[in-house]
């Protein structure tokens, strides 16, 4: 089959499965010549692991750490004339790449939030592993089901609407968008998905089992963002959520106390992912930040950011459960620039004053399309 994209506004309904071979081969030679992770952990397991960060953690486990990984993720699998998602073949690449190092990789194609399927993962850890030394959670989802009930995570803001602007990563139009506030109901089940309930309840699994080393650790994303996006991010549905993540590290943390382990929550830098690009603002701000970060020398994706996280703050000694790692993104000099930008920035002006080119290639690449090297033309194997 040859496989072209096709763009609904936000996503891609087809992934390029020798595209997202390259793009894991890319973050592969990226951290290979980095060479390895002091202290490393041994065996990592990733819950999110197909895309964006999560990825990027398993590939810098195994290529920074010569890590035993552990994968679940929610893939699409291909039917006959029906490409799989970009996560199914990044896995698989990345199964074939890791393939003779010697290293155990077992990919699990799950649902996270099942309890069955925490139970069936951490006897699989107790068996083939032994114990876990880092726990990453990495999982961006928009609902979660809980027996019966589904909850969802809303892109709302709270108490009052927000007027801002929105990329349609499809046609590369700025539209000007208001932002309704969430009911109660809806701020409680987007903490329910994307709060830290599901990260403790791995946590738990993996503790009831005895499948936690010493010096265990865990890490769960976050994100922060400048005051001008607030409304729509931090103070908004999603920011709650993160709040509550961040609180069940002191949770955790009281959970590990016994053992030398310890919780932490990375707070990332934007960048354009599968979970990032439908949220109102996120896409233009992106837009504008990946454009004046570029031109200081300071930008930065998945596989930089968690490289950096990795070998420069995550087994470093200190005692902070927030690590910060968008740093970078939010210094004064940086964000001084990308305000003044996105204030004025519309559909005319968007092509020079922000890198369109950049982050319209890297919602591409998410899906394995406008990779260097690829012949797109070429006949897919999408098995
Ligand atoms: P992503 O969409 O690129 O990847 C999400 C991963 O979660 C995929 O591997 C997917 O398969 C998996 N997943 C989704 N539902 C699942 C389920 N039910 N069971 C198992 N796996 C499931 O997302 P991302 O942008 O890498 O986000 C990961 C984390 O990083 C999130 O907590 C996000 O808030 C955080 N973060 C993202 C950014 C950003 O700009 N993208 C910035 C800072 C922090």
């Amino acid at each position: 089959m040859i496989v072209k994209p096709r763009i609904r506004s936000f996503v891609c309904l087809t992934a390029h499965p020798e595209g997202c071979k390259k793009n894991v081969q890319n973050q592969i030679e990226y951290t290979k010549k980095l060479g390895l992770v002091k202290d490393a952990p041994k065996n990592v397991l990733i819950i999110g692991s197909s895309m964006g960060y999560g990825l990027a953690s398993r590939i810098t486990s195994i290529y920074g750490g010569e890590a035993n990984t552990v994968g679940v993720s929610f893939d699409k699998e291909p039917a006959e004339d029906k490409t799989g998602s970009s996560g199914y073949y990044n896995n698989k690449a990345l199964e074939t790449f890791s393939k003779g190092m010697g290293l155990h990789y077992k990919n699990f194609n799950a649902d996270a939030f099942s309890p069955d399927v925490k139970t069936e993962v951490v006897d699989y850890v107790k068996k083939h592993l032994g114990n876990i030394d880092l726990l990453v959670y990495s999982v961006a989802s928009p609902k979660r089901i809980v027996g019966d009930v589904t909850y969802n995570s809303y892109l709302k803001t709270i108490g009052k609407p927000f007027s801002t602007k929105t990329l349609d990563f499809g046609t590369g139009e700025i539209k000007d968008v208001t932002v309704s506030p969430a009911t109660e109901e809806e701020i409680a089940s987007t903490i329910k998905v994307m709060g830290g309930e599901d990260w403790q309840l791995w946590v738990e699994a993996l503790l009831k089992a005895n499948a936690i080393s010493k010096n265990f650790k865990t890490v769960n994303y976050s994100y922060v963002g400048p005051d001008y996006i607030a409304p729509i991010y931090r103070d908004g549905t999603i920011g709650q959520a993160k709040k509550h993540m961040e609180e069940t590290v002191k949770i955790i943390n009281r959970l590990l106390e016994n053992l030398e382990g310890k919780a932490c929550v990375a707070v990332c830098k934007a960048l354009i992912t599968q979970a990032s690009v439908a949220i109102p603002a996120v896409g233009v701000y992106t837009a504008v930040l990946y454009k004046v970060m570029k031109s200081m020398g300071l930008h930065e994706g998945c596989i930089e950011q968690i490289n950096r996280l990795f070998r420069e703050r995550l087994f470093e000694k200190d005692d902070s459960p927030v690590i910060r790692i968008d740093d970078l993104e939010l210094r004064e000099d940086v964000q001084k620039k990308v305000m003044e930008i996105f204030e004025k920035i519309n559909t005319e002006n968007y092509k020079t004053l922000a890198d369109a080119v950049g982050v319209s290639k890297d919602f591409m690449k998410i899906f394995g399309f406008e990779i260097d090297g690829i012949d797109y033309e070429k006949e897919q194997d999408i098995s």
